[in-house]
């Protein structure tokens, strides 16, 4: 994947340096090329390309400068700045490495398409681990996620993971883009603070065969209930997709196979929300271990 930002001239329309005390870059239309290239990035094809993302507000790039992350581009409208903590985080990305920006509230609004936008837009670049560089000594725990579609479910695992100190999460065969705007939306910052990796399903399993990570699978099909499983010193839980959950050549792979009780007259719960049960049931069998709130 490339990681380098396609654009990073400075358009005609740029002009560098127009706030007192600050060398933030002052874009003054919407069809400013750096602006072009930051809407783009509502589309997965010019995520990919660019091998960048967006993160909209000031909580998602005070996350990501906390886990140490550089962003790109960070974005603030003139009118933002005159509030002196979102100059103070523009100056912060900006010395992380962010080309820092600013412009009127109308490009904001194209940035993020909304009516309402925060006052601060940011572009990073995408981190995904290699599953081998995984942690898998000690006690761990892990949620894979198979074939997941939902962005908004897919953000809300890694939040809920990192909530409940999870650490990693595993995206399993083709799934949504953990980079769109909906799934870092949904993480609420704990994208910054969550490994995450992608793999096969064969590569998945060979990886917790040979680490000793024994994987649990929430399943329609589970032949006891979550609270009764094993959730050992390693463990992963394995989520299905929304549609079709499992197949039954992955579920015949996994160690054990569980269900969550259920009455009344759905036929299942929101995957997100499964997940949740699920995490918090492996942390509460480690006794919440490093619960600190
Ligand atoms: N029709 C699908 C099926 O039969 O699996 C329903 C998929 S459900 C919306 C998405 C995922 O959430 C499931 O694959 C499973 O991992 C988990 N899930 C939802 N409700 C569950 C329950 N009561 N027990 C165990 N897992 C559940």
């Amino acid at each position: 994947m490339d990681n380098s930002p396609r654009d990073r001239s400075h358009s005609r329309n740029d002009s560098p340096g127009s706030h007192a005390g600050g060398a933030f870059e002052h874009i003054s239309s919407t069809a400013n090329d750096t602006v072009k290239l930051l809407r783009s990035l509502d589309r997965k094809k010019d995520r990919q390309e660019t091998g960048l993302f967006l993160a909209e507000g000031a909580r998602h790039a005070e996350e990501a400068l906390a886990n140490g992350w550089s962003p790109a581009y960070a974005f603030a409208s003139q009118a933002a700045l005159d509030r002196p903590q979102t100059r103070d985080l523009l100056e912060r990305m900006q010395a992380a490495g962010a080309r820092a920006l600013t412009g009127s509230e109308k490009i904001l609004a194209t940035l993020s398409r909304k009516d309402n936008p925060q006052a601060v837009i940011s572009a990073f670049r995408q981190r995904v681990t290699q599953l081998s560089d995984f942690p898998a000594s000690g006690q761990r725990r892990f949620v894979a996620l198979y074939e997941v579609r939902d962005p908004g479910n897919l953000g809300t695992v890694i939040r809920t993971a990192d909530a409940a100190g999870c650490d990693g999460v595993i995206l399993v065969g083709t799934t949504c883009d953990p980079f769109s705007v909906e799934a870092v939306r949904a993480t609420m910052g704990s994208l910054f603070a969550m490994r995450l990796a992608m793999a096969t399903f064969d590569e998945f399993r060979q990886w917790c065969g040979s680490n000793g990570v024994r994987v649990v699978a929430a399943s329609m099909h589970g032949q006891h209930a979550h609270d009764k499983a094993s959730y050992p010193e390693r463990s992963c839980i394995l989520m299905g997709n929304e549609q079709a959950g499992l197949p039954a050549d992955v579920e015949a792979a996994c160690d054990e196979l569980v269900r969550i009780p259920m009455m009344g007259k759905a036929d299942s719960l929101n995957l997100a929300t499964a997940a949740s049960v699920m995490i918090y049931e492996a942390w509460r069998a480690q006794a919440y271990q490093g619960a600190n709130r």
